[in-house]
């Protein structure tokens, strides 16, 4: 019986043609997708896997499985709890949330054109992001600081008449390596340390083909490049770009980057979720289907107990999530955030857990290449810093608890 907590009916008919695509059409090509890469310039794609992605999105699209992470006109009217079971279902491959058009960084950029683009920004970079046309980045860490504090955030941006022109470096350009990526929503200092530590920044939409940016390489997550999106090292030298490329005013990055962040986490966790549900029942049938000392790998040594064991965490991490998801659906972004904290440290956690056990059960082949474990796992870890490392969401946790019992005294 499939949980149905703040699901509409109409909604569970849509998310169940969510379900039968990731599994049926989607996941059957991912291995061949990812076999393309490599094959030719690493950062191009090849005409097999541009056939594959755009195939499968042309599909998604004219059947009306498109955007579900838009709540606005036109959409498909989900809340943020909704949108959480349809992410779930995407994490299950790693190809379905663009398919979908609802991969990270672009959806956060997205929501940032529409709450904060002027009608300019909205025709050009808004619509073919929203058409699924091209990819976008999101530029806010930097080599030289702690970017966890992002008041540290020093890429500098100076007035110059009618133009703003940026020097810095960026990294961990999540998608900045795709050829289709567009442009970049970035992150810059524009006020001096006169000003309170949240109104020095500011965000800038950049043409990614401005003079003056260049790719210095890709960062490599536990030795893999993730091309061709990739994670970006750029420099900008006297970037230039027209005043009002800058989003809602001079030192107001921070207001911006909080809208943005919000359900962006949610939507990761509920896909790390995803995958951990994957990786389950990898180890399920994996376990039922192989013999050693004359029995099925399940019934020997721990083994009901870690299956078990991740059984119940999964529950558990679902259930916070959907909680932290219905909590921004009352619309008070404040009261939400300590729950999204939360969250944000505990998907990510029993995600690995669980896929770390479905590798130890598949044995030797488990980290291999011939099953998607080892690049779950790699994926998920980075998910325990991007976004926001463990140890700055657990401070937020407990700086909300205390604030309770400070209050209480009052
Ligand atoms: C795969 C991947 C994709 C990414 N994509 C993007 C992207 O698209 N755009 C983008 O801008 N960035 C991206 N990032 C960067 C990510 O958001 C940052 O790495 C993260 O915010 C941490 O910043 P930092 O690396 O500078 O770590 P630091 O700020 O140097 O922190 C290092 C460590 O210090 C400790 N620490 C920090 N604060 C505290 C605290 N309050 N209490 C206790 N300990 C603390 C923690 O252990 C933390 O891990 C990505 C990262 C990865 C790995």
């Amino acid at each position: 019986m499939e949980m149905n907590l703040g699901m509409r009916p109409e909604t569970r008919a849509l998310l169940e043609r969510v379900a039968a695509m990731v599994r049926d059409e989607i996941a059957p090509l991912e291995t061949e997708f990812h076999a393309e890469v490599g094959r030719g310039d690493r950062w191009q794609f090849t005409p097999r896997q541009a056939e594959i992605l755009e195939g499968l999105k042309a599909r998604a699209k004219s059947e009306g499985l498109w955007n579900f992470w838009w709540a606005g006109d036109g959409g498909p009217g989900l809340s943020t709890v909704e949108y959480a079971y349809f992410a779930e279902e995407m994490g299950k491959s790693p190809l379905a949330p663009e398919v979908f058009n609802c991969n990270a960084p672009d959806t956060g950029n997205m929501e940032v054109f529409h709450r904060y683009g002027t009608e300019a920004m909205k025709a050009r970079w808004l619509r073919p992001l929203m058409a699924g046309e091209i990819r976008s980045a999101y530029l806010m860490t930097e080599p030289e600081v702690a970017s966890s504090d992002a008041t540290n955030i020093a890429m500098s941006c100076v007035r110059d008449g009618e133009d703003y022109v940026l020097d810095g470096e960026k990294w961990w350009a999540t998608g900045a390596g795709d050829p289709r990526c567009a442009v970049y929503i970035v992150m810059v200092r524009t006020g001096g340390d006169d000003l309170p530590r949240h109104q020095r920044h500011s965000m800038i939409v950049v043409p990614a083909d401005t003079p003056g940016i260049e790719k210095l390489r890709a960062m490599e997550v536990y030795g893999h490049d993730d091309a061709p999106h990739g994670h970006m090292h750029i420099r900008f030298s006297g970037v230039r770009v027209p005043v009002e490329n800058l989003l809602l005013g001079e030192g107001r990055g921070f207001e911006i980057a909080q809208g943005r962040l919000g359900p962006g986490r949610i939507h990761h966790c509920m896909r790390a979720i995803g995958m951990a549900e994957a990786a389950l029942g990898m180890l399920c049938r994996r376990s039922l289907a192989r013999e050693a000392f004359g029995r099925p790998l399940a019934e020997l040594g721990a083994n009901h107990d870690i299956i078990a064991e991740c059984r119940m965490e999964i529950e558990q991490a679902r259930l916070l999530c959907l909680r932290a998801a219905w909590m921004m659906d009352q619309g008070d972004a404040r009261a939400a955030a300590p729950w999204i904290h939360q969250i944000k440290v505990v998907a990510p956690r029993v995600a690995l857990k669980v896929i770390d056990e479905a590798v130890q059960m598949f044995g030797a082949q488990g980290i291999s290449q011939d099953v998607p474990l080892a690049a779950m796992w790699h994926h998920v870890r980075t998910l325990r810093l991007a976004d926001g490392p463990d140890a700055v969401h657990r401070r937020q946790v407990a700086r909300a608890e205390l604030r309770r019992h400070t209050q209480a005294r009052v």
